[in-house]
């Protein structure tokens, strides 16, 4: 049995800045984390890339996450708990029970607070309709990144990978780099769902081609994978099986998308955004039980560690404060948006006029110059123009409090 302020679930990169968050409020963090080491997917994460904006350094995974774990290890406020898996989160009166489990047995730890930064998993083969055999092979990306990355094994050597967002570009180019052939990276949607970065950097520079409005509709083989069919699809993402065809290949890497791992608080009747698959939180980032926070890739999938780390430290400050003294959480109002943006995190402000306000949010395809507007009682508050905005890139405004008058709107104007 523990105690202590904030309990926080999980130790990424999410987990650790909300630790420091904790400490800088004053108040005493426990982190809990299933894994046998700290970093959370960043370990495995051995491309550069990771930091530009937080240290102005091109960092790998692993030497992101080691900044962190250097914060935290010299941090009197923060104690951890490695290979320790942690299952559910429970009202204890006015605190939370947390209940895990490790090498020792039973964990509970009772705190004033809990933060949620479990990240994300993949969806699996079976989240999508893949036709045809279970043969060996088949992969979700991030599974083979691990394998390549961490235990130094090779998964084939013809691969086809399904799936354009960021991982399945970084593991075409990783493949190509342990001597694979990537013969191609297949897209059901008309755009990639990726960094404009990553696929000129990790596809263009390495000549793998990218199909676009195309899907691998069912896979042959029986021990091992012998080759996928694919299909272009119409306008309702349906395929159209006559230009149906055959792809011989070894293995098929998939690289379908991120579920939060929200399972846990699942009993707790949070509020829940169907759009994020996650719980919606407030400016706090703070769910809808007050003391129960949400951040990271739980919350919602963010493309740069970078600013998982500055939403982790700021719900781990206010966990702190919410531990400590109580947070205002008066004069709540929902943050409403047009039809161009898909969610906002946060969803709802307080309207006590102080400090500034960044506001994240994903929109539903690309638009080439526009001018992201935040209005309130009828004024503009904030804009933010940019000459293109792409459906795989998070975008973000800042809002100054002080000027939020009556709701706040987010709106697209393109021009
Ligand atoms: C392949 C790939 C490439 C990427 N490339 C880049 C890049 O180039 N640049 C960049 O900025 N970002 C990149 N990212 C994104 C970045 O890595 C993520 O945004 C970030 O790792 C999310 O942090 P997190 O702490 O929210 O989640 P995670 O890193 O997933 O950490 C969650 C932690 O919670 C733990 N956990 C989960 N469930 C439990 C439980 N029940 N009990 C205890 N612990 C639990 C997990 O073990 C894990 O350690 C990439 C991500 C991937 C997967």
């Amino acid at each position: 049995m523990y105690k202590t302020d904030v309990v926080i679930i999980g130790g990424g990169p999410c987990g650790l800045a909300a630790a420091t968050g904790v400490s800088k409020s004053g108040a005493k963090a426990l982190i809990l984390e299933r894994d046998e080491r700290l970093g959370g997917i960043l370990t495995q994460c051995i491309h550069n890339g990771f930091g530009l904006h937080l240290f102005n350094e091109e960092l790998t995974g692993p030497e992101y996450a080691e900044r962190w774990k250097a914060r935290v290890a010299g941090d009197k406020n923060i104690s951890v708990l490695l290979n320790t898996f942690c299952y559910s989160i429970e009202r204890r009166g006015a605190d939370f029970l947390v209940t895990a489990s490790n090498a020792e047995g039973l964990v509970e730890v009772e705190a004033k607070a809990v933060v949620m930064a479990l990240g994300c998993r993949e969806k699996p083969a079976g989240a999508i309709s893949l036709g045809g055999t279970r043969p060996a092979g088949i992969f979700s990306a991030g599974c083979a990144q691990k394998l390549i990355n961490v235990e130094g094994r090779r998964v084939g050597n013809n691969v086809v990978i399904l799936g354009s967002g960021d991982i399945g570009l970084i593991m075409a180019r990783r493949l190509v780099c342990e001597g694979a052939k990537v013969l191609g990276v297949y897209e059901i949607m008309s755009n990639s769902g990726g960094l404009a970065r990553n696929i000129t950097q990790c596809l263009k520079d390495f000549n793998i081609p990218l199909y676009l409005s195309t899907t691998v509709t069912r896979v042959a083989g029986k021990k091992r994978l012998e080759g996928v069919y694919v299909a272009p699809v119409n306008e309702k993402l349906q395929p159209i099986l006559e230009l149906e065809k055959f792809i011989p290949c070894d293995t098929l890497l998939l690289s379908v998308g991120l579920l939060p791992e929200v399972e846990i608080a699942g009993g707790l009747g949070l509020e829940f955004n169907p759009v994020t698959n996650s719980y919606t939180v407030d400016e706090y980032y703070s769910t809808s039980i007050p003391g129960l926070f949400c951040a990271g890739n739980v919350l919602h999938v963010n493309d740069l560690v970078d600013n998982v780390s500055a939403e982790g430290e700021l719900a781990g400050e206010f966990a702190g404060k919410f531990a400590k003294s109580g947070l205002d959480m008066s004069n709540k109002i929902e943050i409403t948006h047009d039809e161009h943006i898909k969610y906002t995190a946060p969803k709802y402000v307080y309207n006590n006029h102080t400090g500034t306000l960044k506001v994240s949010f994903r929109v539903d395809k690309n638009y080439r110059r526009v001018i992201i507007r935040a209005m309130s009682g009828g004024a503009e508050i904030s804009k933010r123009p940019a000459p293109a905005i792409t459906a795989g890139e998070m975008q973000t405004l800042i809002i100054d409090k002080s000027k939020i008058i009556n709701g706040l709107h987010l709106e697209i104007d393109v021009l």
